[in-house]
């Protein structure tokens, strides 16, 4: 660390200017820091200049060690779920501080403290670190703190706060970040009383001097990069990297294997930084971001920084994530999107994008609490991207999957995705099944206080965003735009919180907003407008006289548009203020009715629209495509499959095809009711109930989590057969499940014919870690059977794969059908190959290869005692699982390759048999 005094000395005389500038109100870091390839990570020496920004004197500092959060691992979680976060097993995340003196080089008292269980209930030792000041503090007075410590880069899969494939990247607090005053509780991070504590990145100005090996790419945000010297002897350079603004973090991305493409003459350079074999899809990202980045510093106020750096991860998928001047793209807008179907996902990634730079507005530009006010962040990003996406490409049409060209492939990825709307499917569907399940709550409350964990992300994003489109509905697109621009204004590289958003609202708007965001920012409100009655009449003088009577449920009334379509084209509107459950609106037209719709354009987040509209509307679609209308009953015909079938999104389908008729309904929160007839050889009609009960396991985070654990099917059934009787029977199958704490599955059905038989079946599957990445599967089931049990409810030895026999030439699997079953399968599953990108002919990429051993046993038996050893059947195999991505990265597939060589059973004499088999899990296939 000495080594670099010296160029650290030239800088910051260098910079002096701007320090003393800001020096009065705003706290600075300077960190001299060296990334250590060896042991994974940064070792730096960081000064703070902190002030006092609160409004009482301060004895001691308080630092977040956010790195020690994952330095123990999740003990409430099962050893397979965090193993499958770390290539070689749990790696630990960590921050030592290694000493604390004040400006002149004294010693410092300091002391780690445990962190309060803000996110997370488990690693919070060392989660902060306690700086006791020799002089009390003043309001508005600054002292300097001088932190010598080391941060470690686990080797995850994580995509933050990792180091994987040779990447480096931690975006955030990866560094010892002080805590504002004014979040402080009486001169402290948090206290007994505390209803929560709020989890704000304050913005402060950083300037680091970080020397890294000189082939190495460093990728961040800040203003300034430059690289100011290189050692020889050392094999190191350093660079300067400093913020004009004050900023959250110093973000970084590091590798020796990043390549740099920038998009020559723009006001703001974008920089995007790819692997090799991706540079078109880096020029493309570069040339949307620019568009993106012109559209928001147009309309949404002014870009806050000097550039934009892009760059991708290592993982594969559809992801963002965002700090100050800075984005990480998963690996799939790079390498993935032109598969099988090239273009298929530029427009996805258009919004991706567009929602990862609306962050440099709200989320990171202006932020708030992530405990309890993350929609501030993650709600108004969907809503800048959803708005520039629907400027762009229209708001009423299919707008996401749009492929120009014909093809057979093509044909098809239309077919199947053509329909998608952005924010119809992205936003109001999820939220739609998120209400219908029972799991909606309100947007603003601390993770502790969260009833339905499992549904954050659809509340924050997508009913935030929903909520945020009521709001414009409610005060109109120019306050909004205006609102937006203002608050964005005013708050760019500070804090904002709902109070402050809603006083903003009442003052642009000069409406009182309390009903408003009591009932849909701080409460669980929903609604329903509907369309109870509509009369029209001719009138004398040749006009019309249309009664619509409205309904409402729920309690989140908004204004909302009624609208007449006359015969000739015309739209005649009222707006609907619903001061009661229903009331009446009458219209005066000159021409006569064709549709009376409620809300067309969705300005309110309506939880069943297929009332909206009189008539209710009917979605025909004859030639097989697909679509998911919101508004309509759908009724679809596909020539190819024959199939007719029908429903309305969330609440039933039903089908009609070949041999075929089934129905299911849906009543939330997986209970389903569904029935059967299926002519064949027999005809079988079953009808059946099913339950989902839930569990709440601690899963070391904060919030109620909801595992559906038990689910119960309540079943009866008929078969005939045309040669013999009809068989009746009642079923009760009820499966237990675990697998966040734990990994066991199990299976009790019983089949019953209180006249003729009785059928019971066992399944019980655990999986357990047997070495990092490895994993054993222990599975055994268990059949027994009593009475006349009917031919085609025998058990069988279906999981076998060797067994075949010759009838005429002709190879059959077989069965071993029995009125009794007993089997077990042990197998072990280990990575072969992973981290892959193997490109097969530009159809699909390879990520990884899993091998699979196993080795099965059993036996049915048709009396009672007729289990004999001598009967067995066992088989060992060997099966390899190639996984990727195809379709755009949109779809996965998996092919797997197997041999499976018999050990023991009838007909085997000295030799074994070898039975090579594939399984192909291909979309579409
Ligand atoms: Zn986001």
């Amino acid at each position: 660390v000495r080594f670099f005094g010296l160029f650290l000395f030239i800088l910051t005389a260098l910079y002096v200017p701007t320090v003393l500038a800001q020096e009065a109100s705003q706290t600075q870091y300077k960190l001299e820091a060296t990334l250590d390839i060896f042991s994974q990570s940064i070792q730096a020496t960081q000064e703070v200049v902190y002030v006092n920004t609160g409004d009482r004197d301060l004895d001691a500092l308080y630092f977040i060690l956010a790195p020690n959060l994952n330095r123990e691992p999740n003990p409430n979680l099962s050893p397979i779920i965090i193993d499958s976060s770390y290539p070689k097993g749990f790696d630990a995340s960590w921050l030592d501080v290694y000493d604390v003196v004040d400006e002149a080089g004294n010693a410092l008292n300091w002391a780690y403290e445990d962190g309060p269980e803000t996110f997370q209930s488990y690693s919070l030792e060392q989660n902060l670190l306690k700086v006791d000041l020799p002089t009390t503090l003043a309001p508005g007075q600054s002292t300097t703190v001088v932190v010598e410590f080391e941060t470690k880069f686990p080797s995850s899969l994580n995509t933050d706060q990792s180091f994987h494939k040779n990447i480096y990247t931690w975006r955030f607090a990866w560094n010892p970040v002080a805590v504002t005053a004014t979040d402080l509780v009486d001169g402290k991070y948090h206290s007994e009383g505390q209803d929560y504590v709020r989890w704000r990145y304050p913005a402060a100005l950083y300037e680091m001097s970080f020397t890294v090996p000189d082939h190495y790419t460093v990728v961040t945000g800040m203003d300034v990069q430059e690289q100011v010297s290189t050692d020889e002897l050392m094999g190191t350079k350093t660079l300067i990297l400093k913020s004009d603004v004050p900023v959250r973090s110093i973000p970084l991305s590091i590798s020796p294997n990043f390549k740099r493409y920038t998009l020559p003459n723009q006001d703001i350079p974008v920089h995007v930084y790819y692997l090799p074999s991706e540079e078109a899809a880096a020029r493309q990202i570069a040339t949307y971001a620019i568009e993106i980045l012109d559209d928001y510093s147009g309309n949404r106020g002014q870009y806050g920084y000097q550039q934009l750096s892009i760059v991708t991860s290592w993982a594969s998928g559809y992801f963002g994530m965002a700090a100050d001047g800075f984005i990480i793209l998963g690996n799939s807008g790079f390498a993935e999107k032109d598969l099988t179907v090239a273009g298929m996902a530029d427009r996805f990634l258009e919004y991706l994008l567009a929602h990862e730079i609306a962050h440099m507005w709200w989320g990171i530009g202006v932020s708030t609490d992530l405990n309890a006010e993350n929609f501030l962040s993650e709600a108004f990003a969907e809503y800048l991207s959803i708005s520039y996406f629907e400027e762009k490409y229209g708001n009423d049409r299919p707008n996401v999957v749009q492929v120009e060209r014909k093809g057979f492939l093509e044909n098809l990825i239309d077919a199947q995705f053509g329909y998608l709307n952005l924010r119809q499917h992205f936003s109001e569907l999820p939220y739609l099944v998120v209400h219908r399940d029972r799991f909606d709550e309100a947007l603003v409350k601390p993770q502790q206080s969260v009833e339905f964990a499992n549904n954050s992300q659809t509340r924050i994003y997508n009913k935030g965003y929903l909520v945020l489109r009521a709001l414009e509905g409610t005060i109109g697109s120019e306050d909004m735009a205006q609102l937006l621009l203002e608050t964005y204004e005013q708050y760019n590289h500070g804090i904002l919180d709902t109070d402050l958003l809603k006083a903003q609202a009442e003052a642009i708007s000069g409406q009182e907003m309390n009903s408003f965001f009591e009932d849909w920012v701080y409460g669980d409100a929903s609604i329903d407008y509907g369309i109870e009655r509509v009369k029209t009449n001719p009138n004398e003088d040749g006009t019309y006289t249309t009664l619509v009577t409205l309904t409402r449920k729920g309690e989140g009334r908004l204004p909302v548009e009624v609208v007449l379509l006359n015969k000739d084209g015309s739209l005649t509107r009222q707006t609907w203020m619903p001061e009661s459950d229903e009331e009446t609106l009458t219209f005066i037209t000159p021409h006569p009715l064709l549709e009376v719709q409620v809300d067309p354009q969705s300005w309110t987040p309506d939880v069943a629209r297929i009332n909206n509209y009189f008539p209710t509307r009917l979605r025909i679609i004859p030639d097989g495509g697909v679509d998911v209308p919101l508004d309509s009953y759908l009724i679809r015909f596909d020539p190819i499959s024959q199939i007719l079938e029908g429903g309305y999104v969330l609440d039933y389908r039903w089908l009609l095809a070949d041999g075929l008729i089934a129905f299911v309904m849906n009543q939330g929160r997986g209970n389903t009711i569904d029935g059967a007839l299926v002519f064949g050889d027999d005809v079988l009609a079953e009808f059946g109930w099913n339950a989902i009960l839930y569990e709440h396991p601690d899963l070391g985070i904060q919030g109620k989590y909801w595992e559906p654990s038990h689910r119960l099917r309540l079943s009866i059934s008929r078969r005939l057969n045309f040669d013999e009787k009809a068989v009746n029977y009642g079923g009760v199958t009820y499966t237990f499940s675990q697998l966040l704490n734990a990994r066991h599955v199990l299976q009790f059905n019983t089949l019953i014919d209180p006249f003729s038989f009785t059928r019971l079946n066992a399944t019980a599957l655990t999986q357990s870690l047997l070495f990092p990445n490895v994993t054993v599967d222990l599975q055994a089931e268990f059949g027994y059977s009593l009475g006349k049990l009917p031919g085609f409810l025998h058990f069988n030895m279906a999981e076998l794969n060797s067994f075949y026999d010759y009838k005429e030439g002709v190879k059959q699997k077989l069965g071993f059908p029995g009125r009794h079953k007993g089997s077990a399968r042990l197998s072990v599953s280990f990575p072969m190959q992973r981290d892959l990108a193997y490109s097969v002919a530009g159809l699909a990429l390879v990520r990884e290869v899993r091998g699979n051993v196993y080795l099965t046993a059993g036996q049915t038996w048709n009396e009672p005692d007729g289990f004999d050893v001598d009967n067995l059947l066992a088989e060992g195999g060997f099966e390899a699982t190639a996984s990727g991505q195809m379709f755009g990265g949109l779809l996965s597939f998996n092919v797997t390759a197997g041999v499976a060589i018999s050990l023991l059973g009838p007909g085997l004499t000295d030799f074994t048999t070898f039975e090579p088999y594939l399984r192909l899990g291909i979309p579409f296939l």
